[in-house]
């Protein structure tokens, strides 16, 4: 008689195959709770008893997922303090599935979607791995995102069954997803069919054919594929890792990647228990340690919440798009039309020429060559997306657009004019959309007849490319507006963020921060490459003076002589913009700029009169004060955000932050960089800002509100 469990199904077929089915009654995913982990327990258990009397077990889930992974909360709140009572149950729950994997019997699982991280875990526990093709599955261990390894045996095993190579390459490193098929390629599964009867079919098939199966680590004489570090092919391409590593993340401070490339060789060295116990060490460290707190918090619990429509308006029903006008067929308009049609809905792209309107649809031809060259896209498919754009000069054609998005050139009376020729024309509620990047959205919705439909939709360059939107609210804007926005981001899988209307928006002024700090330290003779370097080993993409090349320095000095005319001070990097525009050093568009390039836009190294512009100090400040600098300025920029209602959830600072403007992904975002800052939380950030504010000024003042949150945790 088999028993009942919490979250497992066990059932007994006539020929003694045995059927787990995970399914947590308490949510929509099974996930690894403590309920999983006393349910497994008991299955196992008995299993063990029972033995002697079965002939197979089969592991599938009743969810629309095979299993979601590990129990992210209880990941996140792993400290110090508890982390020995985190590794003893790690170490528990692997030996549950190490008793399952090692029965005696053949074990199958059936993978009727994702499995993912702990999931996959489960999976390659079984000896046998069959997925079901069902759309948007994914298989993998996407651990490294979140600052943690798989140490639910995922490193352990994938060494042993793909080697040490191909396991952190294209597993284990990069945290990569697979759809089915890649997955069996990739080797992490083994078969694939298309329904989960066949599946069910399959496994027990195989377990019919494999009466005797054991892990090929059990067998007596096993190698690892590839060989070991002490012998074998591997030995040679070993030594180049560490370096290839440090060369990817350019020396910044992810602890992951390193641990994970640490369990893998030091665990193929070792008998396979030994390695498991090796695996579940490192897991601990990195749990107990503030990256995996910090990058869980925006990676999984800010990116889900902004998906459930955290800052969309509560009790607004959602209304379907059925057609979408787009002004302006230049980068963004073309870029625009493009995301929109992939995601099935028709466009109609104008411009003021056909050829121009012409050539943004084009740009959607381009997109699709390389998709198609890529084995990304079938020309077939290519062909139905470019069918949805209509390429026009004629207001008319947007005749029943329910929503138009304006990306014209960047000037208001410009865009007023081209609202006021098309609305006539859309339907009588169109949602209406700007992508300026810097014009106030309340006074640009003065323009139009209908200011609450009036909303700023900002997109990034290159569209296709970055998965940020920033929904800006103006004065005027209606909460209906909002939802319709917010949708219709989540629609074309882009990520939403809500701000306020204020100059620069969130992300604009922000990012505004971070290039004057920098040019700021180039002024006061921080030597260029130490101020590149620093940014990138901060975590940034790029350093401070490659972006403002490719922001633009006239574009940058538009900005700086708007924020003057609005009152505010001056700041050190305002000289430098006017410095280098007055030599025509304006950037990458003018092939010239902090940098040098080449006729194809390719960089090459600094500009050499830069050094007599601004000559390289001979005290050169600390190494960490100029990566704090960077971090610090855009965080407490964020913060007074916060205090003047421009954001007002952590959640979009973090996201926006991280998918907008290039912020380290370890910090968590903006926000939660101050929350999680990895020496003593606020209080330790408001210690540090006033220590940088003592030494390089008022731009590291931190607002009150800070200081007070500060002073309420050391209370706690
Ligand atoms: P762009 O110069 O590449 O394109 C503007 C297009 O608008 C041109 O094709 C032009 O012919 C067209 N146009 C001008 N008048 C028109 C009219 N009356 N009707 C229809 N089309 C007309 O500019 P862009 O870089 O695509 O920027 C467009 C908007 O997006 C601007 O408001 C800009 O601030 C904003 N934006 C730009 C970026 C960026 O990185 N470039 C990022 C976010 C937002």
């Amino acid at each position: 008689q088999a028993p009942t469990t919490e979250t497992i199904r066990i059932e007994v077929d006539d020929h003694q195959v045995v059927t787990l089915t995970l399914d947590d009654p308490s949510g929509s995913a099974n996930v690894m709770n403590s309920a999983y982990r006393t349910s497994m327990h008991q299955a196992v258990q008995w299993l063990q008893q029972v033995r002697e009397e079965i002939v197979g077990v089969i592991v599938t889930s009743a969810k629309k997922t095979f299993f979601a992974g590990g129990d992210l909360a209880g990941l996140q709140s792993v400290s110090p303090a508890t982390a020995a009572a985190f590794f003893a149950e790690v170490e528990s729950v692997k030996a549950d599935l190490r008793a399952l994997e090692t029965l005696g019997r053949p074990v199958v699982a059936v993978l009727n979607g994702s499995a993912l991280g702990g999931g996959l875990e489960i999976a390659l526990a079984c000896h046998h791995r069959i997925a079901v093709d069902t759309p948007g599955a994914r298989f993998g261990t996407p651990e490294v995102t979140l600052g943690l390894l798989p140490g639910g045996g995922g490193v352990t095993r994938t060494v042993r069954m793909l080697g040490l190579a191909d396991a952190l390459m294209k597993v284990l490193g990069q945290g990569t997803q697979y759809p089915p098929a890649q997955a069996q390629e990739v080797g992490i599964v083994d078969e694939v069919v298309p329904t989960v009867e066949d599946g069910l079919r399959a496994a027990r098939a195989w377990i019919a054919e494999h009466p005797d199966a054991v892990q090929p680590w059990d067998t007596p004489g096993f190698k690892i594929p590839g060989g070991t570090p002490a012998g074998g092919p591997i030995k040679a391409f070993l030594p180049s890792l560490p370096a290839l590593l440090t060369a990817q993340l350019k020396g910044a401070p992810y602890p992951a990647p390193q641990a994970i490339l640490s369990a893998a060789v030091e665990g193929s060295q070792v008998d396979f228990d030994t390695a498991s116990r090796i695996e579940s060490r490192y897991l601990t460290q990195l749990a107990a340690g503030p990256t995996s707190t910090n990058m869980i918090q925006a990676f999984f619990f800010d990116l889900q919440a902004i998906k459930k429509g955290a800052s969309r308006p509560d009790g607004i029903e959602p209304r379907s798009v059925t057609k979408v006008g787009v002004l302006g067929a230049g980068m963004m308009g073309a870029g625009i039309a493009y995301v929109l049609a992939k995601a099935g809905l028709p466009v109609v792209l104008k411009d003021v020429d056909q050829a121009a309107a012409d050539r943004g649809k084009d740009y959607s031809k381009s997109l699709l060559d390389k998709a198609i060259e890529r084995g990304r896209s079938t020309r077939e498919k290519a062909d139905e997306l470019l069918g949805r754009i209509t390429a026009t000069t004629d207001p008319a054609d947007l005749a029943g657009c329910d929503v138009v998005v304006e990306a014209v050139f960047e000037n208001p009376a410009l865009k007023q004019q081209v609202f006021a020729e098309v609305m006539p024309h859309l339907a009588a509620d169109a949602l209406l959309c700007t992508n300026t990047s810097t014009l106030p959205i309340t006074s640009l919705a003065e323009g139009v007849d209908r200011p609450e439909d009036f909303i700023g939709l900002h997109f990034f360059s290159p569209v296709d490319k970055m998965p940020l939107v920033e929904i800006i609210r103006g004065e005027r804007t209606s909460d209906a507006a909002l939802a319709r926005a917010y949708d219709l981001v989540l629609a074309i899988g882009k990520t939403p963020i809500v701000v306020q209307d204020s100059r620069g928006f969130f992300t604009s002024r922000v990012i505004g921060t971070f290039t004057g700090e920098g040019l700021a330290m180039l002024a006061e003779g921080v030597h260029p490459v130490s101020l590149e370097r620093a940014a990138t080993q901060a975590g940034y993409p790029v350093g401070t003076l490659q972006i403002s090349d490719e922001l633009n320095l006239e574009l940058m000095q538009r900005i700086q002589r708007e924020t003057i005319a609005a009152g505010a001070g001056e700041h050190p990097a305002y000289a430098v913009v006017d410095a280098m525009v007055e030599r025509g050093r304006t950037g990458k568009k003018a092939g010239q700029g902090f940098y040098e390039y080449d006729e194809n836009g390719r960089r090459g190294g600094l500009w050499p009169g830069l050094a007599d512009l601004y000559p390289v100090a001979a005290e050169q400040i600390p190494f960490e004060d100029i990566k704090d600098r960077l971090l610090f300025v855009e965080a407490i920029e964020s913060a007074r955000c916060f205090d003047e209602g421009v954001v007002t959830s952590p959640g979009d600072a973090n996201i926006g932050s991280i998918f907008g403007i290039g912020y380290p992904a370890w910090t968590g975002g903006v926000a939660q960089f101050v929350t999680g800052y990895p020496d003593g939380g606020v209080a330790g950030f408001v210690r540090r800002a006033d220590e940088l504010r003592e030494r390089y000024g008022d731009r590291f003042a931190v607002p009150d509100s800070l200081r007070a949150r500060a002073t309420k945790e050391e209370a706690a």
